[in-house]
């Protein structure tokens, strides 16, 4: 029977899965290395939750914006290739999502998720009365024609599913956001009212302290090193963790000396530690195409609320988000396709200033802002997988890319039922490994 269940991450994805494996009655214990939750992709996010919105990077157009971007100053999308055969096999199996056919029926497969993934949100923020900084509404804003023509499938599919949205010209626009402002051309806006934005990481801090309340353990400094199967079953996890310190009288030994190794045995194991965690399935045979898309950020204050946002929106034609914070403003966005080494880069926080100042030139001080990296763990056909792999008792909550906040609390519902034997409220298809057997 399974009773103690380890999941490995502590980033919001983790959290929350830990969170519903509490709910259910397990045993349970995050192994998170760094020293808090949320500090790695979930930590310098745009904040955004817009289920209407989600949408998979393999869409009709994409491989030609990658290509016209290749050259320019400040641009959506870097693709700066290196030598590896998986990214190599990534790309390929990315290129032949990019269809309109593939691209519905990722969306929608994303979409399905997403949806369930904001009432479970709204169910933890009302009960556990987390103030994350949520504000209401979304909007996608056109420079041009051309962006109007590329959000056209979208639109037909929010129509087809009856989900409220409105087509705004640059006037219409204006009065919802009035510090926008009137030098950068704006052929027109989507407004999305139900889709929202809050801070990822102030949610995943409060629900981690609700969690230890309920009676989760978080071991934070404790890496996983190995995940043990015996007889085709999960069995325990190999950890380093930090020396105690002060324990000995001997003069201190070599850096990498400074960890001790433990064994601990388990019924179930969640890997929830995106990109970084992949080596600990592949191990056992267990290969998962995601691959680090980059992406930056930087926060600056905002002095004066009315020279900002009043709520979340994303330029189209540079994908960079700007989302309301309290008292601040976050720049997020582009796409690097390349390296999976997270070095902040000058160019990428030239153009989320560029948008920034476009936007709003007066709201803070741009010439200040400073660049966050972070690694959206990315499947090529877009959709995260959830659940059960070919080894009894190993779980995945993983690949959520670009909308890992939008998706964490719907996911580690899903991956908690799972576990406890249960059928998830929504229909698995196309979110679980099974579609890459
Ligand atoms: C610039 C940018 C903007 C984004 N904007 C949005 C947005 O607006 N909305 C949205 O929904 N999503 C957004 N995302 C995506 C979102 O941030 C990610 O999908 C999400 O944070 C992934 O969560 P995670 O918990 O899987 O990963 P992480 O937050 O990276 O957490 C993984 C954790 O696992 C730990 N770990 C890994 N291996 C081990 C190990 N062996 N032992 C112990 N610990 C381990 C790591 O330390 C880490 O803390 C954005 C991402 C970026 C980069």
């Amino acid at each position: 029977m399974t009773r103690h269940v380890a999941v490995i991450g502590g980033g919001i994805v983790g959290t929350c899965t830990a969170w519903y494996l509490n709910q259910h009655g397990f045993e349970v214990t995050v192994f998170e290395r760094r020293d808090a939750v949320a500090r790695e992709a979930s930590w310098g996010n745009a904040g955004v939750v817009a289920p209407a919105y989600v949408t998979p990077w393999a869409a009709p157009g994409m491989p030609g914006k990658v290509l016209s971007y290749l050259f320019a100053a400040e641009a959506p999308v870097l693709f700066r290739p290196v030598a590896s055969a998986s990214l190599a096999r990534w790309l390929a199996a990315w290129l032949g999502q990019c269809s309109l056919e593939r691209y519905r029926i990722n969306k929608s497969r994303m979409q399905r998720l997403a949806f369930y993934s904001r009432d479970q949100l709204h169910g933890l923020r009302a009960t556990l009365q987390i103030d994350d900084g949520m504000r209401q509404g979304y909007l996608q804003l056109m420079r041009s024609q051309r962006d109007l023509a590329m959000a056209a499938p979208a639109i037909a599919m929010l129509q087809e599913a009856g989900v409220p949205h409105r087509l705004l010209d640059a006037a219409a626009c204006r009065q919802i956001e009035p510090a926008l402002s009137e030098d950068t051309p704006l052929a027109g806006a989507l407004h999305l009212p139900q889709d929202e934005s809050a801070s990822c990481p102030a949610f995943a801090q409060d629900l981690a302290e609700a969690a230890i309340q309920a009676g989760v353990r978080f071991a934070f400094g404790h890496s996983v090193r190995r995940i043990r199967v015996e007889g085709g079953r999960v069995t325990a996890l190999e950890i380093n963790r930090p020396a105690a310190i002060g324990r000995s009288d001997k003069p201190p030994r070599p850096m990498q000396d400074q960890t001790q190794q433990q064994t601990q045995r388990f019924d179930a194991v969640v890997v929830a530690g995106a990109v970084d965690s992949l080596p600990l399935l592949a191990e056992h045979g267990i290969r998962l195409p995601i691959w680090p898309i980059k992406g930056y950020s930087t926060k600056l204050t905002l002095p004066d609320a009315a020279l900002g946002p009043r709520q979340a929106m994303i330029d189209e034609a540079y994908k960079v988000a700007i989302t309301p914070l309290p008292g601040q403003i976050r720049l997020a966005g582009t796409a690097e396709i390349g390296s999976p080494k997270l070095v902040p880069r000058d160019a990428a926080l030239r153009t989320l200033v560029k948008v920034g100042r476009d936007w709003f030139p007066d709201a803070a001080d741009w010439a200040s802002a400073s660049c966050w990296v972070g690694a959206r763990p990315m499947t090529p056909d877009g959709p995260a997988l959830l659940g059960a792999t070919p080894v009894d008792g190993l779980f995945i909550n993983m690949g959520h890319g670009s909308t890992g906040w939008a998706m964490a609390c719907g996911a580690g519902k899903v991956v908690a039922d799972l576990v406890a034997g249960l059928r998830p409220e929504i229909d698995l298809d196309g979110l679980t490994i099974e579609r890459f057997a």
